[in-house]
């Protein structure tokens, strides 16, 4: 592949990309503020021909205006990810911590400026009521606990972003749906992946029809568990194994890429009797879905493998793939076609972001100009009601059909970075 195509894909994706960014006619609210004035001009390092146009740094929201955030529960994705991913975010601020270790907490907060007032344990969880620099709740609580901590937050009338999976069952799903409709708050499911730049490439490559129609799609997600202790490998914290954790990326993938829903799934499990991570839930599951197109989603998830995360999709004029896929970065994009006789492989160049920060920046302008986030709590709902057909499949050793969804399970397109 030469360079000069590279760069021309790259330069054609991403001005593509940003092309997606305005909302039907409302213009990209991300772009409406902050102000292009607000940016400060830094003097040119390298003005010479040879060198390409300099990045001026962007401009972000004033501290004081951001959306403020509450994050629930202290663990590895919250330390490692979220809190510092605010850093990166131009229009969310993390202003108060919720946890069950106090001490813990009081060094988190010391560390990213929080109030020790703006400490809160699950007890006194819902006193946030009254914090009014508390606009969103941040869920990141083990899979079973998020319902409830849902329920709470928005009858304390704050707008809520809920890691996923959305919870473990279905009635759980609605129960947080209803929850934040009768408390007029807003419910965004963290799915990172729908607000990633090459993901949201693929996307707009599909709906501008770049690969045919699509005829299959392969994904797949696993990783080595360790500690069997873990909330994870228990049935009633997790709602099951390797299929909600990180299986969920496949089936959500294969749904929001292609824009359609499922009517038909077929699901396999296999929990092995002398492993002690695998006693109550299942070690690795495969499940096909089959779409009303004609489109064929095969995806393999497990809990005992060596990391692999990728996805690709055929279609009837190129075929995209993301390999790796689903990680926090190094995310690589390919594509194939042909192109004057002869079979060319592009991977478009398109810049990586903090998809924590991005996510969350989204919610914020949703919150900002009330608008309706792009990944709601029927994204989530329906990823749990695919979820459930996929172990009654896996049990009964049978197909389970689908209806469609109830209600549009997507807000409108995310702003991009
Ligand atoms: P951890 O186990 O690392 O952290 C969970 C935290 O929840 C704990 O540290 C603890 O915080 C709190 N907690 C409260 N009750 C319990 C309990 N009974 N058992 C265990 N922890 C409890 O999990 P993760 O941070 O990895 O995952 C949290 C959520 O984030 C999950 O829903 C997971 O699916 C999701 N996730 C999403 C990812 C993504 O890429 N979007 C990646 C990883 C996870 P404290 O000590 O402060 O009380």
């Amino acid at each position: 592949m030469a360079t000069a195509q590279t760069r021309r894909s790259f330069l054609k994706i991403a001005s593509a990309t940003l092309a997606t960014g305005a909302l039907p006619g409302q213009g990209n609210p991300a772009r409406q503020k902050p102000n292009a004035q607000d940016a400060v001009q830094l003097p040119p390092l390298h003005n010479v021909p040879t060198e390409g146009p300099e990045k001026s740094p962007s401009p972000t929201e004033p501290y004081s205006q951001r959306v403020g955030y509450a994050i629930v529960g202290l663990g590895d994705l919250a330390l490692k990810e979220i809190l510092p991913a605010f850093g990166a975010s131009k229009y969310s601020k993390a202003v108060a911590l919720v946890s069950g270790d106090k001490v813990k907490a009081t060094r988190i907060a010391a560390q990213y400026g929080i109030k020790e007032a703006s400490i809160y344990s699950y007890e006194s969880y819902d006193e946030l009521a009254k914090n009014p620099e508390v606009q969103v709740i941040y869920i990141v609580l083990p899979n079973s606990m998020h319902a409830d901590f849902v329920v709470r937050g928005a009858k304390a009338g704050k707008h809520i972003l809920c890691e996923k999976p959305m919870s473990t069952n279905v009635r759980d799903c609605e129960r947080m749906i209803s929850a934040c409709n009768q408390a007029n708050v807003k419910l965004m499911i963290a799915y990172r992946q729908q607000y990633e730049p090459m993901n949201r490439a693929i996307v707009k490559m599909v709906k501008e029809g770049k690969l045919g129609a699509l005829k299959s799609f392969v994904a797949t997600n696993a990783q080595n568990q360790g500690d069997p202790g873990q909330w994870r490998q228990k049935l009633a914290l997790a709602g099951g194994g390797c299929l909600p954790d990180v299986g969920v990326y496949c089936l959500n993938a294969a749904r929001f890429i292609s824009g359609e829903e499922p009517t038909e799934v077929w699901g396999t499990t296999y929990q092995p009797k002398d492993d002690p991570r695998f006693t109550e839930v299942e070690e690795t599951c495969s499940f096909t879905l089959k779409f009303p197109s004609g489109l064929i989603a095969s995806c393999s998830t497990g809990y005992g493998a060596h990391r692999s995360q990728f996805l690709r999709m055929e279609g009837e004029k190129a075929w995209a793939e993301l390999n790796p896929a689903f990680g926090y970065s190094g995310l690589k994009l390919r594509t194939a076609k042909l192109e004057d006789a002869q079979n060319v492989t592009i991977e478009p160049m398109i810049e990586s972001v903090d998809q924590f920060a991005q996510e969350m920046d989204h919610m914020s302008v949703c919150v900002q100009q009330n608008l309706q986030p792009h990944t709601p709590g029927e994204e989530g709902l329906q990823d749990q009601r695919i979820t459930d057909a996929i172990y009654k499949s896996a049990k009964t050793g049978n197909s389970v059909k689908l209806s469609p969804p109830a209600k549009p399970t997507r807000g409108p397109d995310p702003m991009e970075s």
